[in-house]
């Protein structure tokens, strides 16, 4: 187990301005959430860092952005209209509901204790249902997507023509995605709405297990080169009753979460069951022509599917320590200088208008290179220890010899040292710390 709770990082990311409760004026909507000035940035980097990794960094790989809404067939040919369930139950005593699936004991009541109280279990439809247009009839359903992947099934033949690509070659996307989940919960790790990252990876069949193997240990290195912590990072393979029935092949990259390990992505050998499901209901023909060889297949698909908004939670999880200081306890957010929300905080000692005027000289000289935070609200301490507390990997302080000497003081958030700069040089000084991580 690590030793950081849910509930501290919750408070945590409250308190500093990564996630609310969605609604909370109005008492909140179970199982939604709304990022804040620094969650959002804390998204966009590991965004970033995916689709850099996936896509800018190769040139086997494509981005991709589908629409969330699609025709309604898109959903029967996937199987999600029919298949796309999880067993619920009900407690006759205590009426909470349950995924079936997911309790302990199946027969044991974790809301009121009660044994054998549980209704037949039912499958229920995660799919979030809508109408498109003024008319509410099942003609005029449309789903809102499940998951990014069938976006880009669909467009398969679309990639291969206008972007010239040939097996082994992906299709990245990143986006929202939505289900009906029966118990969300565990703060972000569990949501109605939230966001995947997806690649879709297509191979000639016989290549299939060869390049199933292949991203596993790319996607596990992912974490790893973002800072996660070797120990709490793992990959376990699939029981084979617990494979989707078109898979060859499923493993995850799990998190050692509070509660134990967790899902973090799944990485599935999908063989060539989405090309031709949708090759049959659609008509078209969504096999690739090999030119050199003359013949027509389906490529096998590897899928490697993250999430983004639970493996930024792993990643606050991960990032977070606590030491003891002069007799004080020191929170800090070892986030990875890639990750990080703020890269440097600008500090001025006082509020003095002379320091004031050069905080914002040397602010404005590091706007243009990094997110930046000028900060001029209560005592120095309580600045660091709020940079701390948000990952904030440097901290430029200006004081009174800085009027003097043009000189600024650079404190390094994980070993606290202090090193004297001058102003000029500030920018280069910086560049050389970040040299490689950003
Ligand atoms: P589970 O069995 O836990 O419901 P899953 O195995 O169906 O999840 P996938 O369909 O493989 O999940 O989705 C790929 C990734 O998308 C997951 O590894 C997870 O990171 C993310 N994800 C899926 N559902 C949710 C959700 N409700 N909230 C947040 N992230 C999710």
């Amino acid at each position: 187990m690590t030793s950081v709770t849910l509930e501290t990082i919750a408070n945590l990311a409250k308190k500093r301005g990564f996630v609310y409760p969605a609604s909370e004026i109005y008492g909140g909507l179970r199982s939604a959430w709304d990022y804040g000035p620094l969650g959002v940035e804390l998204l966009r980097n590991v965004r970033e860092a995916w689709w850099r990794a996936m896509v800018r960094e190769r040139d086997d790989i494509v981005g991709l952005d589908s629409s969330i809404l699609q025709a309604a067939e898109v959903w029967v040919a996937s199987g999600h209209v029919s298949s796309f369930t999880d067993p619920l139950v009900e407690c006759t005593t205590c009426n909470n509901r349950y995924r079936l699936d997911k309790l302990e004991d199946p027969d044991q009541c974790p809301g009121c204790g009660s044994r054998g109280t549980f209704t037949a279990p039912k499958q229920f439809n995660l799919m979030f249902k809508t109408f498109m247009g003024p008319v509410e009839d099942s003609s005029h359903t449309v789903y809102l997507r499940p998951e990014t992947a069938q976006g880009i099934f669909i467009n398969f033949a679309n990639v291969v023509r206008t972007a010239r690509m040939r097996p082994p070659f992906g299709i990245a996307q990143i986006g929202k995605s939505f289900r009906n989940e029966i118990t969300p919960g565990q703060f972000v790790f569990r949501t109605r709405e939230f966001e995947q990252m997806e690649m879709e990876f297509f191979v000639p069949p016989d290549e299939a297990e060869e390049w199933y193997r292949y991203w596993l240990e790319e996607r596990r290195s992912w974490y790893l080169a973002l800072g996660m912590k070797e120990d709490h990072v793992r990959l376990r393979p699939h029981d084979a009753d617990e494979l989707a029935h078109y898979a060859a092949g499923c493993s995850d990259v799990e998190y050692l979460f509070p509660w134990g390990w967790d899902e973090l992505e799944g990485i599935a050998n999908r063989t060539d069951f989405d090309l031709k499901a949708h090759a049959e209901r659609s008509g078209e023909d969504l096999r690739f022509y090999d030119q050199a060889a003359d013949e027509r297949y389906y490529p096998y698909v590897i899928e490697p599917a993250a999430g983004l908004t639970r493996s930024a939670f792993a990643f606050l999880l991960d990032a977070y320590d606590e030491e003891e200081v002069g007799g004080e306890t020191r929170v800090v957010l070892r986030l990875h200088p890639r990750l990080a929300p703020i890269k440097v905080a600008v500090l001025p000692l006082s509020k003095k208008p002379d320091l004031v005027d050069v905080t914002q000289e040397v602010a404005g000289s590091l706007r243009g290179h990094w997110n930046i935070e000028v900060d001029v609200t209560q005592s120095i301490g309580r600045r660091y220890r709020r940079q701390d507390e948000i990952g904030t990997p440097y901290a430029v302080t200006v004081d009174f010899d800085t009027l003097e000497d043009r000189a600024v003081t650079v404190r390094d958030r994980d070993t606290m040292a202090q090193d004297r700069v001058p102003i000029e040089g500030l920018v280069e000084h910086l560049r050389g710390r970040f040299e490689g991580l950003l």
